[in-house]
């Protein structure tokens, strides 16, 4: 995880801090109605998320098509996914049910 959030830092970045992702984030926002695109709230933080992550697709940082206005729940809920972490957060239900797929994985036939 933590190498996972290193690879955001070094690609999201850069991005992030320019003067031309500022304007694009405001036509991004303006566009989107100022709302998330998930859940349609209003209130908080909205964040510009990247569709097709800058990681895989740098030169689709500055298009609006590849942009999305979402609040910081609804973002944080998307790159977990998109880092691999099942949406949502791990609970002890979860990890049992994780654990009973791997036990029928390597045994498919827990009958016998
Ligand atoms: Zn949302």
């Amino acid at each position: 995880m933590g190498m996972k959030r290193d690879q955001w830092r070094r690609h999201s970045r850069p991005v992030l801090k320019t003067k031309r992702w500022q304007v694009l984030r405001q036509i991004v926002l303006e566009r989107d109605g100022w709302a998330c695109v998930d859940c349609g709230t209003k209130r908080g933080r909205l964040e510009i998320d990247h569709i097709k992550p800058v990681r895989s697709n740098p030169e689709l940082a500055f298009d609006p098509a590849n942009c999305a206005t979402r609040c910081s729940s609804c973002h944080t809920k998307k790159t977990r996914i998109e880092c691999g972490h099942p949406a949502p957060i791990r609970s002890p239900e979860r990890d049992a049910w994780a654990q009973a797929v791997a036990d029928l994985a390597t045994n498919p036939n827990p009958a016998t």
